[in-house]
Order: structure tokens, then sequence, then C-alpha cells
């Protein structure tokens, strides 16, 4: 198959090699675990235990408010001591709704469901029961994996692509992921194609693993267990980040652009991560919902980069401690990659769901210099895949014209990291962008807010209007039907038989 070229991206030195080698390995189960309501795109799932209340591995601890959300579940058997807030996994460090269990050490299952062959069901109870398993996209955005896939009912899909290109430096938990657990990566492939299938007239739906080339472990290995599917197929694509950016992987493995602003499915094509197949597989085979995810510790603080699978709720301290500890006091302590990732305030906040990976950076490993003018050199616009004028937005954003960064393309930028990392003047970019989309947020919900105050001052004016006009009415009726009945049911309270529809039917 034939890769097509896309524009901008920069080729980074991976700093994989140190957590790439070691087998995925269990964490040991922390004395506690902090599990957010709100580990997914949408609304923070609502409580349904107690404080106090003994809960088995597994059980719902929050359910989901509507159908953009996601449950979340006991990650271990134990008690539940608090329902509070507790600090979010975000740079911000401020705190989110929180489920605190004591861990009792049994790992005590709920009852399962019996297991079923998941390529039986019909497309509604495969997305029902991926929904009540609370998987979300594992690549980061942690969109409700199955509202992605009922996508299909909106937009006729032909390609599948499963994303395995882990473009970003440091994070090897889907390379792990796919030497280790290719089989059960493909069981959950074949069942987002039965989903997708159905109903569908005309072509069947092509599956296509999308591996960077520098992985070939991980492509020999899906590839041999694709082997016996005819309908996935592995596909090598350049190692060039961010390759693992869901519009240009799309642009690389089908030639299409996805237009901005749109969503994949628009131009037939839905993307899931490699790990989100895999949690699919484990929830549909085993009825198990997705408690535990791979990260990758990793940075040069960290005194033994490994991959591990971590219990939702986990501590970042735990990991920390589970890996040797720190060889010095971390610069920068990150979740995610160094590109995109989230800076932590602190290491006790959680793994939640979409948390890839934990990197411990020493001072050398982030070589941060102070910015420099520019030098209009050009190489961030050369440099961005998405064709944007990196330099020009961030004029408009230093001169606090946000319309003018908004003509330059803000919305379309993907944030990937890509100008700031190549700006030789280390102009923090990146920033910058998200700066400027955090107050267009800001302001967008500002303006919501506001319309919603005018629209319910509006219905009550009219509420008070039609009451008023109701009252007018029956102050100008009552004299008539007094005159009409003296001695009828207005005086009495009894209903008038002869006007009442209802009560003469
Ligand atoms: S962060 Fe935005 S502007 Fe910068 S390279 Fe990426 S897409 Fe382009
Ligand atoms: S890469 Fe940096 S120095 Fe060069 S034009 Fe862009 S912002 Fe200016």
């Amino acid at each position: 198959m034939r890769i097509v070229h896309v524009r901008g991206g920069v080729r980074l030195n991976g700093r994989k090699r140190r957590a790439e080698r070691g087998r995925i390995t269990s964490l040991p189960i922390p004395a506690y675990l902090n599990v957010p309501l709100k580990q997914h795109i949408g609304a923070p799932a609502e409580p349904v235990v107690r404080v106090g209340e003994h809960v088995l591995k597994g059980q719902l601890l929050g359910r989901p408010p509507g159908p953009m959300s996601a449950p979340v579940h006991a990650p271990t058997s134990g008690r539940v001591i608090a329902i509070g807030a507790a600090p979010a996994p975000h740079p911000s460090g401020l705190d989110t709704p929180t489920i605190t269990v004591q861990s009792d050490g049994e790992e005590q299952w709920i009852e399962l469901a019996p297991p079923i062959d998941p390529l039986a069901l019909d497309a509604a109870a495969i997305e029902e029961r991926i929904a009540d398993a609370g998987v979300v996209g594992l690549g980061g955005a942690a969109f409700p994996a199955a509202v992605k896939l009922r996508l299909r009912t909106r937009h006729p899909i032909h390609t599948l692509i499963v994303n395995g290109a882990e473009c970003e430096p440091y994070l090897t938990c889907d390379d792990r992921l796919m030497q280790e657990r290719a089989e059960e990566i493909i069981d959950g492939v074949r069942i987002m194609l039965r989903a997708l299938e159905q109903d569908r007239s005309g072509p069947s739906i092509r599956a296509l693993i999308a591996i960077e080339n520098n992985k070939g472990d991980a492509l020999a290995a899906l590839k041999k267990a694709a082997s016996a599917h005819p309908g996935i197929a592995t596909i090598a694509v350049p190692t060039r980040y961010p390759m693992g950016s869901e519009k240009h992987l799309i642009r690389a493995v089908t030639g299409k652009e996805v237009p901005a602003r749109a969503l994949a499915p628009e131009i037939g094509v839905l993307v899931h991560n490699v790990g989100t197949a895999f949690a699919i597989h484990r929830a549909l085979r085993f009825g198990k919902p997705l408690i535990s995810r791979i990260v990758t510790l990793s940075g040069g603080a960290v005194a033994s980069p490994q991959n591990f699978e971590v219990l939702i709720g986990t501590p970042v301290s735990a990991l920390l401690r589970a890996a040797g500890g720190l060889r010095q006091p971390p610069a920068r302590l990150l979740m995610g990659g160094p590109m995109m990732g989230a800076m932590l305030p602190h290491a006790e906040v959680p793994i939640v769901k979409g948390t890839s990976g934990i990197l411990a950076l020493t001072s050398a490993e982030i070589a941060a210099r102070p910015a420099a003018p520019c030098i209009r050199c050009g190489t961030c616009v050369a440099v961005c895949p998405c064709g944007l004028v990196p330099v020009e937005m961030v004029s408009q954003i230093r001169g606090g014209r946000l319309e003018g960064a908004l003509r330059f393309g803000l919305l379309d930028c993907v944030g990937c990291g890509t100008c700031a990392y190549s700006c030789p003047s280390r102009i923090p970019l990146l920033q910058y962008l998200n700066f400027a989309k955090g107050e267009l947020t800001a302001r967008e919900r500002t303006k919501h807010k506001a319309e919603e105050a005018r629209r319910l001052a509006e219905r009550r004016r009219l509420r008070l209007a039609q009451q008023a006009e109701a009252r007018a009415a029956t102050a100008t009726a009552r004299p008539r039907q007094q005159h009409r009945h003296p001695e009828g049911s207005e005086a009495t309270g009894a209903p008038d038989r002869t006007t009442n529809p209802q009560v003469a039917a």
C-alpha cells in the first residue's frame, strides 16, 4: 500500500530505548486509589456509592448522566473512604470530583457475566457493552469509544484505522502492548468491524493497523495475528512526528484530507487507538470494565524506566516508587509525552484512563533556554503539519487580537507543538496557542451562560405575561358566568357540566 506524503512534521530523537526493552509489569495494588468522576470528554459521572460502602473490583462507582459521558468503576475491592474534591492530573493542580477507594488487598471481583461470543452480537449490543465498560479512547483524547462507533449511523464508514503510530518521544506503552497482546488487539478490531458492518450494504469495511516503521517487533506481531483475517492489514508509516495525530495519519494512510474542523467519520474514516481495541476485547470477551491501562514511566530522572499495567486511580508517586524511585529530583513532571503532555503540579495526582505516560525529566532533557526575539526564519511555517503560520498567529495573540489569530487558523491547530520545538529562538509558540484557545473557550462559555440567562429571563417574562393574561381573562369571565348561572357551579366550586368537554365526555 502506498503511503501519501504528509506536509511538515519533524524527525525527533525518540528517547524510547530505556523503557521499551522490558515486558509490561503489573504494579502492586496501592493502599488507596483516587478515581476521578471525569476522565473523559463529556459530562462527569455521578456517584452511585456512599462513603463507608464496601465495593468489589469492577463495581460501578459513577454512572454517566447522559450519552456523552462514561461510567467509572472500582479498580480494586475495598472501602469507599471519600467522595469529594481531590487534585486533578492537570497543570492547574485544581481539585476535581473524585471517589477514593481504600484497598482491602483482596482483589475480589464483582460477579462477571458469563463469557459470550461478541461476534454474534448486533451493533447496538456491542456498543452498549463498550459504553457500560467505560471504554474511552486510550490514545489521550478519552472520547467515549461507543459514541465514536455510533457515528456509523450518521456517516457511512469505509475504513477503520487502528492507530499504533505512538510518535511522541519516550512513550512505548502502545509498542509493548502490540508486541505482547497482538491477538487481543486483533480481536478488539474484529469486534469493532462487526459493529461497523451492521446494516451496511456495499463493500466490507477495511481495517488498517498503522504502526511507525521504527517498531519492527510490533509490526511483525500484529502482522502475524492479523494474517488469519483478510479484512485486517498492517501498514508501516514513516517515523515522523506528529504521525499519530488522527488527521495526519488518515492523510498518510488513505490520501484523504479531513477538512478543517470536520470529523474523520465525515470522510468515511474512523480512528481508534490500539489500546482502545485491547480494552474493547477485554470488555466484550470477559465483561471487564476499563479499570487499568498500560503506562510508560520514563525520563532521565527515573531510576528504572519501564511499562506498567496500572490500576486507574493509582497515585503517580506509587508508580515512581515501583520503578525504584528517582535518581534526582525532576526538573519537570509530565503526564503524556514531552510534545503534547501536561505538566503535573506534584506526584500525588492519579493515573487516569487517558494517561499514556509519566515522564520525570531532568533539566538537561528539557534544555530550557530563555526565548530570544523572532528572526523571521519561517521554520515554524515550514514544519507545521496543518499548513498554518504560527509566527503570525502568535504575533496576533501577543497583541491581544484573538480574532486575528482566528483568521490565521487558530482553530485548525492540532496543538502538536512542532512549531515550538523547531523554533531557533525558543519562543514558546505552543503556550501562546494554547493560551489563546483557552481564552476562546472561556469566552464561549461566558457567551453561552449569558445567552442561557437571557433565554431563562425571556421564558420567565413570557410565563408571567401568560399568567397575568389568564388572570385578567378569569376576572372578565367570572361576572359573565355568574350572570349566566347565578345559582350554578362558579358559586359552589362544582364543575360546569355544560361547558367543560372533558367532564361532559
Ligand atoms: S502546534 Fe499548531 S501551529 Fe504549531 S505546528 Fe502544530 S498545528 Fe502547527
Ligand atoms: S521559527 Fe521562531 S524565529 Fe523562526 S519565524 Fe517562527 S517564531 Fe520566528
